[in-house]
């Protein structure tokens, strides 16, 4: 900061700014450090979970990003078995993008743990080989949670294959009430708290926002 300054000449204004500057500099000195301090670049593991809204649209926006970098994603859907969606619609024609939708319902809608574990079963198999393939830079694995909370699917297998994944390939994971082994695994967690969901309010699932 410039040494001479003189408050008492200042206007109520003048030091304001003053201040702020003063802040702002202190600011960008700790940011430029905290910037300088990350520098390693790795294939990064995403979980978003919690109850409210916006666990698959983050997803989501992450695929276009990665797209718009000219990136390759593959997008494996989970439980969900509806392919009227606008994200597939949109992404899955991309030619860079690679869309499966893996579910047969939702849990309470198959009511059959049995066949659950055999969907379950098949969509990690699609899941794996991408998870295998380093031509893939992005793989969303759009509410997976569920199968491992549910035990569908053997945890150890799930977490070593996402361990074993291609160095520079980025996972994202969505879905409600993730598992603590996955947490502890993943770089970056997303909690999203529900606050208000209009749904609540008896509005229908909307196309274009919910779908
Ligand atoms: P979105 O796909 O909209 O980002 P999400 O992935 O966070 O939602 P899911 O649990 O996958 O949440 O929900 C699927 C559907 O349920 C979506 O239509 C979403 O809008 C809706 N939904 C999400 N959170 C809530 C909530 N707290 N109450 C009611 N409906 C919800
Ligand atoms: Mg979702």
């Amino acid at each position: 900061m410039s040494d001479k300054v003189n408050l008492s000449d200042m206007s109520q204004e003048q030091k304001r700014e003053h201040y702020h500057k003063v802040r702002m500099e202190r600011k960008k000195a700790q940011i430029d450090a905290a910037i300088a301090r990350a520098d390693t670049e790795k294939g990064l593991l995403l979980v978003i979970t919690g109850n409210g809204k916006g666990k698959s649209t983050s997803a989501f926006g992450m695929i276009g990003r990665a797209l718009g970098h000219g990136k390759k994603v593959g997008v494996c859907q989970f439980i969900k078995s509806r392919t009227d969606t606008g994200e597939e619609a949109f992404f899955g024609q991309q030619d860079n993008c690679e869309w499966h939708v893996l579910g047969d319902g939702f849990t309470w809608d198959t009511q059959d743990r049995t066949g659950d574990i055999a969907t379950s079963e098949r969509g990690w198999a699609v899941a794996t080989k991408m998870l295998k393939d380093p031509s893939f830079d992005l793989v969303i694995l759009d509410e997976l949670t569920y199968l491992l909370s549910y035990d569908y699917l053997d945890k150890d297998v799930v977490l070593n294959t996402l361990s074993e994944r291609p160095e520079m390939q980025h996972v994202v994971v969505t879905g409600r009430s993730a598992i603590a082994d996955l947490r502890e695994l993943a770089d970056t967690v997303s909690e999203i708290k529900d606050e208000k969901h209009a749904y609540k309010n008896g509005i229908k699932a909307q196309k274009g926002i919910d779908y």
